[in-house]
């Protein structure tokens, strides 16, 4: 038939948080080569014959300059962590071709521009979308395979979209081509009713509405970035996740429209804390609010669920606890994006690595001040930093 499609893939695997965790190591001069070298088996794996040799030099010469320097920029760091999908696109397009279907590696920095915010770029709309449709008038025979995740800024420098950012690549290029549907492959079979981690019983959505996805997104459905939504919105695109390891699967449909009434699901956010505000003289006082909210802007704190009734005797507010070196002895959970990495150091002091920590990893605040790593395999790291 007259379908056409492309493709946007990310990194493979572990490689970002793995080029992360050597760029580091060469900037601390604690010996990245061994793991550089582990790096490269990796990629060469699937097919032995491709030839990565630019992305794999270009990566050398960095990481020698860095272990030279000790130190590095973001704009250092979003040039090798590009590194990644330019050898994930290479890779699938010459297994591809293995397969007699014709593919065509295509580095979206040419056709993603963005500002100059490093590690977090916003991209230029205009431009991006002229770059995007000019590239596929000219590039109609073959598959194109699009790098996720990374860009460049008008000077031609690399930027990248932010940690997970190649959904969000798919969903500009779904918005530029006017695509009737996007396809995120994923590890899970969907979006479900509750967490089924925490809950046995969570049965998988079939279909959800955008603004019911964004809802679960902000609640930590991490396959979902709350940005990706927004150029699928504006052009109506329908999202389907997907699950890569079971084909028969048909996941879950987002749309704009929602079918079915009802309370579609549940999610829940850890190490919150709840602030109530009570009392009588509250009622039809005028500015009480926003002095409430002024002094927490004033202290940088972020306030993510607001309650007051029509009493106006209280107002309820959720604010996310954190990391707090006086709690001695306390056990928590990091939360966030998971798997996500604390950087830490192991007991002895060696060694500094990063821990890629799991739902539900539990970590202790020990007496130096240090978050310690506890978690279920009993090994243990020291750590000064959470992400
Ligand atoms: N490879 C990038 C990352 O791990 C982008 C992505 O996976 O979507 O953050
Ligand atoms: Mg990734």
């Amino acid at each position: 038939n007259n379908e056409k499609i492309t493709v946007v893939a990310s990194a493979r695997g572990n490689s970002t948080n793995d080029l992360e965790s050597i760029l580091m190591k060469a900037a601390e001069k604690t010996g990245y080569k061994k793991k550089f070298e582990a790096f490269k088996e990796y990629q060469q794996i699937p097919n032995s014959s491709v030839d990565f040799s630019q992305e794999f030099s270009r990566l050398e010469t960095i990481f020698e300059g860095v272990s030279l320097l000790g130190d590095y920029s973001q704009k250092i760091k979003d040039e090798v962590l590009a590194q990644g999908e330019l050898l994930s696109v290479k890779l699938l397009a010459s297994l591809l071709e293995k397969e007699n279907i014709s593919a065509n590696a295509t580095d979206a920095r040419t056709l993603i521009i963005t500002d100059e915010n490093f590690g977090n770029a916003q991209p230029i709309s205009s431009l991006s979308k002229e770059n995007v449709i000019a590239y596929y008038k000219q590039n109609t025979e073959a598959i194109n395979i699009v790098t996720g995740f990374i860009s460049s800024n008008k000077k031609g420098e690399t930027t990248t979209l932010g940690r997970n950012g190649s959904n969000y690549t798919a969903a500009l290029l779904a918005n530029f081509l006017d695509a009737d549907e996007l396809q995120n492959y994923t590890h899970v079979s969907g979006i479900y009713t509750a967490n089924p981690d925490l809950v046995a019983d969570a049965k998988k959505i079939e279909e959800l509405s955008f603004s019911e996805a964004n809802e679960l997104a902000n609640f930590g459905a991490t396959i979902l970035h709350a940005k990706s939504i927004i150029p699928l919105l504006e052009k109506n695109i329908n999202l389907r996740i997907l699950n890569t390891f079971n084909k028969e699967d048909k996941g879950t449909l987002i749309t704009s429209e929602s079918t079915t009434k009802g309370i579609k699901s549940i999610s829940t956010i850890n190490n919150v804390a709840l602030l109530n505000f009570e009392g009588r003289g509250l009622l039809g006082k005028v500015g009480v609010d926003a002095r409430i909210f002024k002094a927490l802007s004033d202290k940088n704190i972020n306030v993510s669920i607001i309650s007051q009734g029509s009493s106006e005797r209280g107002i309820g507010l959720m604010l996310w606890v954190e990391y707090n070196i006086d709690q001695v002895g306390k056990n928590f959970r990091v939360e966030g994006d998971w798997p996500g990495e604390v950087m830490g150091k192991q007991k002895d002091g060696s060694d500094k690595d990063y821990h890629l920590y799991q739902p539900h990893d539990v970590f202790k605040v020990d007496e130096n001040g240090w978050l310690v790593y506890c978690g279920k395999d009993g090994d243990v790291l020291t750590t000064k930093y959470v992400k």
